[in-house]
């Protein structure tokens, strides 16, 4: 029997949960795949894609410092990757490739799993990077009204809201800084508040002013640790309904593999894989971000 390939390219791409959950996934389901993870050093993505496309893979997951590069190199890009300039999948088919961005339709099915329901009139972003220029065009789409995005970067906010407004008439714009008077102002109205910078994982939010969080918004981190995230813990302590990155994690996963295989199996399954694995990873201060 021929086996396929699936990768994940980034750098560093040691502390990936993504190789065991998609393999777990795999393994259940015994699909002939096997899902492998690519260390490269910037500058190299080009040859490696000519080989994607060439080689026995079905596609693969994009991460942290390619998933901008990856747009340019792509033969075909989702309606979702050209409003946030990033991709995190690519699909091979005839030796082409189609990048797709999971990142915000795998953010609103976590809001699903966790019973949270996919629309949110008043929503808080804290960063304006990739992952939350897709949310915030995921979330638009979902019939959000008004979207505050607060980063440490004001110039970036202000270019996120710039570029995604044209694609989401009904949805208002504002932005702000990151300083905790800028952030309790915003919480007032808040019905979710997400929060999409590394902070919480080597470094934390140390002036996070929790006592501004009502106990009827909810609140979704995008980082995860397996000794969890100190903001996640203080929420929930005040009653705060709040998750980690874990649920988006394994629901941009599904969304991905559904992509390369056709097959649809639930988030719930990626994220028993996601749990085990990340329980068994050291979690460690060296752990810089995220990976998937
Ligand atoms: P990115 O494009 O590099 O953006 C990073 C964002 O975080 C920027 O807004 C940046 O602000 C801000 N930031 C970085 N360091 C900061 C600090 N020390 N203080 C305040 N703000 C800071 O990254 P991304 O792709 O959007 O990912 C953001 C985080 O989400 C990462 O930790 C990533 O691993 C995680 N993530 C998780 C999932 C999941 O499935 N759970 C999916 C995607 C991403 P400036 O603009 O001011 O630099």
């Amino acid at each position: 029997m021929s086996v396929s390939l699936l990768f994940v390219v980034g750098h560093p791409i040691k502390h990936s949960l993504s190789p065991a959950m998609h393999n777990g996934v795999i393994s259940r389901l015994g699909l002939p795949l096997v899902y492998i993870p690519v260390e490269l050093p910037k500058g190299h993505l080009r040859t490696f894609l000519s080989i994607v496309r060439e080689a026995n893979f079905l596609g693969g997951n994009v991460t942290i410092p390619f998933k901008e590069e990856v747009v340019a190199l792509s033969d075909v890009r989702s309606e979702m990757v050209e409003a946030c300039g990033a991709a995190n999948t690519i699909v091979v088919r005839d030796g082409k490739l189609f990048a797709e961005n999971t990142d915000g339709e795998g953010f609103m099915d976590a809001l699903v799993m966790r019973g949270w329901g996919r629309r949110h009139s008043n929503v808080v972003l804290l960063g304006a990077g990739g992952a939350a220029r897709g949310i915030a065009f995921a979330l638009g789409k979902a019939g959000t009204d008004k979207i505050v995005l607060l980063n440490r970067n004001l110039q970036r906010a202000d270019e996120v809201a710039r570029i995604l407004s044209p694609g989401l008439p009904s949805t208002r714009f504002s932005t702000g800084g990151i300083d905790s008077g800028t952030l309790e102002e915003a919480f007032r109205d808040a019905d979710l508040i997400v929060q999409c910078t590394p902070l919480g994982l080597a470094e934390e939010w140390s002036d996070f002013p929790y006592n501004a969080v009502k106990k009827n918004t909810y609140f979704a981190d995008l980082v995860y640790r397996a000794k969890g995230i100190s903001i996640v813990h203080m929420l929930c302590a005040r009653g705060v309904p709040s998750m980690d990155g874990l649920p988006m994690l394994a629901c941009q996963a599904a969304r991905s593999f559904a992509f390369w295989t056709g097959e649809n199996p639930e988030g719930e399954l990626f994220l028993s894989f996601a749990d085990k694995s990340l329980k068994n990873m050291i979690d460690s201060t060296e752990f810089p971000a995220n990976r998937r």
